[in-house]
Parts: structure tokens; C-alpha cells; sequence
């Protein structure tokens, strides 16, 4: 890809806002679309909290096999570059929708995880979090907590707290970077037009059309690592 029309370094607060497609390279499979991993299991069975209350063994089953899924891949070069930025100094802030912990790994420090982690339990009775790295994790062993995965599920509202800290980081960017998300899943769908609204230049990387790309200056349709390279 030649030199994109946008270059980070020309830029002081960048809120990158990431979907499964930044992960796709990685071998993470996406949620829907080809492979998507919903097309395989029911989330009425697997990723509710009735599923959890009626079955909390084959919920968790589940998701040990989504952390083994990922424990097995790495983060790409899109993953690693938005950290390097980070590190070079600029006030960068990841938005994220996945729930995937890539980011971390790559070296990312600011990440606000809307949709929770799957490296993270929460005690059901006391809503007390922790990490929690063991694949498989042996939920049921601990019979001190009820833990469940951390991660927002069908039915579930976001945390008020990640979500006004997202705004805010975006509310005050100057510029924001959309990468690999289809733009279907309220509220987090939502959350671009308040960059736009507060003039930040606005980007989006997806080498396909979303239902938002009108609203961006610049669409850029490529790969998030093509695309990202292109911007350093
Ligand atoms: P989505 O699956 O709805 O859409 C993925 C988007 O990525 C598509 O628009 C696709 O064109 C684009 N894409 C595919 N390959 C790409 C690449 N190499 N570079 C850039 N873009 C690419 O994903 P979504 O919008 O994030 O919404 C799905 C929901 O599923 C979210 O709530 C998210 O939490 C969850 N999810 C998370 C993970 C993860 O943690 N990695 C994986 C699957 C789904």
C-alpha cells in the first residue's frame, strides 16, 4: 500500500477503536461472517446469563475453548503498532470491542475493554474482578465464588464507567482511527459520532463498507496491518 493521506505522528490524542477484524490476523475468529464462530454454537446456549444460570458448566466449557482459541494466537503488526505509538509518547487511548486481550499483549497500556475480557472473572454474588489467565480456568473448583467470564454477553449492559471514560478519550482526540468493526453493535456503534461531532479527523480502516463509513474524512480500504503500516 503507498503512503496513507494520514500520518500518526502528526497527531497528539488518538483514540484507535478496534473491532474482531484488527484480531482477524491473528487467526482470531470472528463473531459473524465467514468462520464466525456463532454460525458453529448457539449463543442462547453458551453466552447468556440464562445459559449461565441453567448450565454454568457448559458456559464455562465453552469459553475455555474460546481462551484456548486465542491463547493460541499473537498479536499482528496492526496490534503491535498501535502500541508502538503509545510508546513513542502520543496520548493514545484503545477503544475496544474485542474481548480478545491482544492489545495487551502487544504492549497497549490505555485500553478500555467495552465488552469485558475473556482473561477476566467476575464473582456473580460479590461483582468482585480479577484476572485470570488458567486454560482451562476450573470454575466450579472454587467453592468460596460463583465466578462467571467478565465479558459482556447478549442481554448484558455495559459497564456506565468504561463507556464514559471511552467518550471522554474520544471526545477530546484529535484523531480517531476505527479498525475492523462492522459498526452493527449498539451502543458501542455509537461511540464514532462523538469524534466526529468534536471535529476530530476521523478514519476508518476496513477493507469493507460499513454502515458508518459515511460519516468518516478518510475510508481506507485495506487490511488493519496494510493500512496502519501505511500511516507510520
Ligand atoms: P464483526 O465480526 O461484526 O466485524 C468485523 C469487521 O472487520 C468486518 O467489517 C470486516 O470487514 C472487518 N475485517 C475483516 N478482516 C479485517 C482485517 N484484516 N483488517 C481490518 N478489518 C477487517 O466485528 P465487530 O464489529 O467487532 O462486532 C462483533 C462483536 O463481536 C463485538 O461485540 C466484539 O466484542 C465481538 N468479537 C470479539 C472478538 C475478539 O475479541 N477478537 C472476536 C469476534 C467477535
Amino acid at each position: 500500500m503507498s503512503e496513507s493521506p494520514i500520518q500518526l505522528g502528526d497527531y497528539s490524542r488518538v483514540v484507535f477503536f478496534t473491532g474482531a477484524g484488527i484480531s482477524a490476523e491473528s487467526g482470531v475468529p470472528t463473531y459473524r461472517g465467514k468462520g464466525g464462530i456463532w454460525k458453529e454454537y448457539d449463543y442462547e446456549q453458551y453466552a447468556c446469563q440464562d445459559a449461565f444460570d441453567r448450565d454454568p458448566e457448559a458456559v464455562w466449557e465453552f469459553h475455555n475453548y474460546r481462551r484456548q482459541l486465542v491463547a493460541d494466537c499473537k498479536p499482528n503488526t496492526g496490534h503491535e503498532i498501535i502500541a508502538a505509538v503509545e510508546q513513542r509518547g502520543a496520548q493514545v487511548t484503545v477503544v475496544t470491542q474485542n474481548i480478545d486481550g491482544l492489545h495487551q499483549r502487544a504492549g497497549s497500556e490505555r485500553v478500555l475493554e467495552l465488552h469485558g475480557s475473556l482473561w477476566k472473572v467476575r464473582d456473580e454474588l460479590s461483582g468482585f474482578v480479577k484476572e485470570q489467565f488458567d486454560v482451562p480456568f476450573q470454575a466450579q473448583i472454587d467453592y468460596a465464588h460463583w465466578w462467571r467470564p467478565d465479558i459482556v454477553w447478549f442481554g448484558d449492559s455495559l459497564r456506565g464507567d468504561v463507556v464514559r471514560e471511552a467518550v471522554s478519550a474520544i471526545e477530546s482526540c484529535d484523531l480517531f482511527v476505527s479498525i475492523g468493526t462492522s459498526a452493527v453493535v449498539y451502543p458501542a456503534a455509537e461511540l464514532p459520532y462523538h469524534a466526529r461531532d468534536r471535529g476530530a479527523v476521523c478514519v476508518e480502516v476496513n477493507p469493507e463498507q460499513t454502515r458508518l463509513s459515511s460519516i468518516y474524512d478518510h475510508c481506507i480500504r485495506a487490511t488493519a496491518s496494510d493500512a496502519l503500516r501505511a500511516m507510520i
